[in-house]
């Protein structure tokens, strides 16, 4: 049985007294006998803050990228072990916008793959296509493609640990989500990709998120796909109501 798991990735928002009381409000909200892995995702310059203010809850904090360098002159950038350091247990990899805004290749999202798991952390490994690469049947290629390079050398035992997320690029934020049988034949695809790079054993224990204007009233629909184990939630993680909304659905 893979444990379902919501994570809230707040990107570039909030403020530091806005994050907190986020967290606290999910926090004093959730059901004590809740059996959902929950996690949030703040800016990185908030997650001292955010991981004492989650204090004992059941709420883990991930940050939603680093370097893969231990540390040196690398301006501007942050190691897992800094991540480890204030209380991370997730790291977000491979998010679209890394990938399309920023330009980041598997290659070197692999490479961030290694340094999370040398350092501790959870990855949550994002692939996902865009519409052109949907609308001319490129999906499965394309998301195949990118978990073979961004998981390049993970070993058996270390991929049973990773967490996916799929994420169809067109649905991230625009309020188009996809529809339940579209994100499921995509995550069924790529559980077989994983039995084949692994085996099925290993394909059956791997977490697979769908995320993609994910809200509360297309949570339950998503999450009983059996294929889909969670959710990577944008929008909808910024307010305490919507995300508890999205958890009670799981
Ligand atoms: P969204 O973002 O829920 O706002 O569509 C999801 C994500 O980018 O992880």
């Amino acid at each position: 049985m893979r444990r379902p798991f919501i994570a809230g990735n707040w990107k570039m928002n909030s403020t530091r007294a806005d994050g907190i009381a986020l967290v606290q409000g999910i926090a004093s909200n959730l059901p004590a006998d809740c059996s959902v892995e929950v996690a949030v995702c703040p800016p990185s310059i908030y997650l001292d803050a955010i991981v004492s203010a989650a204090g004992d809850s059941p709420i883990g904090v991930g940050a939603q990228n680093i370097y893969f360098e231990a540390s040196g002159a690398f301006t501007g950038e942050v190691s897992a072990a800094m991540l480890k350091d204030v209380g991370c247990q997730y790291v977000i990899l491979g998010h679209s916008e890394r990938r399309h805004i920023f330009g980041e290749s598997s290659s070197l999202i692999n490479k961030k793959v290694h340094a999370a798991l040398a350092g501790g952390l959870i990855p949550i490994v994002c692939v996902g296509e865009l519409l052109e690469e949907r609308e001319s049947n490129k999906t499965a290629d394309v998301v195949a493609e990118q978990f073979y390079g961004s998981l390049a050398g993970v070993s058996a035992e270390q991929m049973e640990t990773i967490v996916l997320a799929y994420e169809p690029v067109w649905a991230i934020g625009t309020g188009k989500v996809a529809t339940p049988e579209q994100a499921e034949a995509v995550h069924a695809d790529l559980r077989k990709v994983i039995a084949t790079r692994y085996n099925s054993a290993v394909a059956d224990k791997v977490r697979i998120q769908y995320g993609g204007s994910v809200k509360p009233d297309n949570a339950a629909e998503l999450l009983s796909q059996p294929n889909i184990d969670g959710a990577l939630v944008g929008g909808a993680s910024m307010k305490a109501d919507s995300f508890l909304g999205i958890i009670a659905g799981a």
